[in-house]
């Protein structure tokens, strides 16, 4: 089935807004099997707007739009949509109760008149929609049905505030659009590091190349590639069987570079999950990275058990002091060097008797660097137990991008050098 998005809206054309719902609606789609071709971003305006879905609605099965349900008059989705459809706009009592029911609920006086006749705007729903509540917000989303010469067109109103639209699309839209294909997809996100991105492509370009069903799509992420591989198929057990001997296959291609297959799981709970399984704290000692990396080992639920303190040691007396890393290691080698990774490393572990810990310096610009130790030259240093490992990273980019990538490629080398320890 085809799919199109219309985001409105002049902000977004003034770039004002960056449009982020047509970025999640993509990927949603895109997870669920729908061909997208055309994506269009229209200001508010009503001409302009009819126009361009009519012509979306010749060459698309659904039509998703994004943004102009608010209660101001620049706001015209629903009576773009209602003139192209030739359908009235009529008075939705349950939309005016829940206008009603927003407003108490946010403590708001109604002799206060902050409810404006603008606001019972919101209450007109086109003829024949179902009506999406908008637990949120004051605009409720719709979703019309309409018979077409080529057959039968679903459009799909939801508010533009990101806050609402997702919500909104998560509780009734996903559902009703798997309900309209007659087959059922299954798909597994295989996440991958440790390879950028084109190397990864080009090792499976012949799977790509080849692919009908299931489909390989590449999404890039900072530091990571993750392919998602789609199947439909008449029943989940028949999507599954199509599913797995790909998954084996990218498995055997990527080896341990695959840090998952599971969509919920990120980087950080793996290294966490593969610490408690070996009964192992973990510690920080960070300079260029200056608390990120901590930062993304505390987003995982449950951490307490793992991760007690960590170290953000950014000048040179600051590594000595608290990771006692020796003054002559420094002045031999630089601040940035394997040495200094190694002595943060051990130190990190002995200041806060863990077990493992992940030790970070580098040059993360735009200053700093030199023609021997140019920007982006990281260290980093895994103890694990008895172990220690150092890498050097030479990561191109700016300063975000660099500290962005040696948090990554932390995280990665410690779960390489875990996966070598015995549970
Ligand atoms: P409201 O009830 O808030 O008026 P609405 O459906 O009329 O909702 P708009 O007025 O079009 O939505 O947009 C409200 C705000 O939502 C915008 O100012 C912008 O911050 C955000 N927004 C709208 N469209 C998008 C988009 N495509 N991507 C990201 N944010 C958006």
């Amino acid at each position: 089935m085809n799919v199109e998005l219309i985001s409105v809206g002049t902000e977004l054309l003034l770039g004002s807004v960056v449009n982020t719902n047509a970025n999640y609606l993509s990927k949603k789609c895109a997870e669920l099997g729908l061909t997208l071709y055309y994506q269009t971003t229209v200001g508010d305006n009503y001409t302009r707007l009819t126009k361009v879905l009519e012509e979306c609605l010749k060459r698309s099965d659904i039509v998703i739009l994004t943004g102009g349900l608010g209660p101001t008059q620049d706001d015209m989705t629903k009576e773009a949509v209602a003139r192209v459809l030739k359908r009235d706009l009529i008075i939705d009592q349950h939309s005016k109760d829940r206008i009603l029911e927003y407003f108490h609920n946010k403590s708001v006086s109604l002799e206060n008149a902050q409810i404006t006749t603008n606001n019972w705007k919101q209450a007109l729903t086109i003829q024949g929609s179902i009506v999406l509540d908008n637990d949120n917000g004051t605009a409720p989303g719709y979703i019309i049905e309409d018979k077409a010469n080529n057959g039968i067109k679903s459009i799909i109103l939801l508010p533009g505030p990101p806050s609402e639209m997702i919500p909104m699309f998560e509780s009734s839209v996903y559902q009703y659009l798997i309900g309209l294909q007659d087959k059922v997809l299954v798909s597994k996100m295989v996440k991958i590091c440790g390879i950028g991105e084109a190397k990864a492509e080009t090792m499976i370009e012949d799977l790509i190349n080849s692919q009908t069903n299931p489909t390989i799509a590449p999404y890039a992420k900072e530091g990571e590639v993750h392919f998602r591989v789609t199947a439909s198929a008449s029943t989940e057990e028949e999507a599954k069987q199509l599913i797995w001997p790909v998954i084996d296959e990218l498995k055997r291609r990527f080896n341990d570079n695959i840090y998952s297959i599971d969509e919920n799981e990120n980087l950080e709970d793996v290294v966490i999950g593969l610490l408690k399984k070996r009964n192992m704290t973990l510690t920080t000692a960070e300079s260029c990275t200056g608390g990120l990396l901590t930062g993304r080992i505390v987003n995982v639920a449950g951490i307490s058990d793992v991760f007690k303190e960590g170290y953000i040691t950014y000048a040179s007396e600051a590594k000595m002091k608290i990771l006692g890393v020796n003054k002559e290691t420094i002045d031999k080698y630089g601040v940035v060097s394997k040495e200094v990774a190694i002595e943060m490393a051990e130190g990190a572990c002995k200041a806060s008797k863990s077990h493992a810990s992940i030790a970070i310096t580098g040059i993360a610009g735009p200053g700093g660097g030199s023609q021997l130790k140019p920007v982006g030259l990281v260290y980093i240093a895994c103890k694990v137990a008895d172990n220690i490992i150092v890498k050097e990273y030479n990561f191109k980019g700016n300063r975000q991008k660099v500290r962005g990538r040696a948090v990554v490629s932390g995280l990665d080398l410690l779960r390489r050098t875990l996966l070598n320890i015995p549970k």
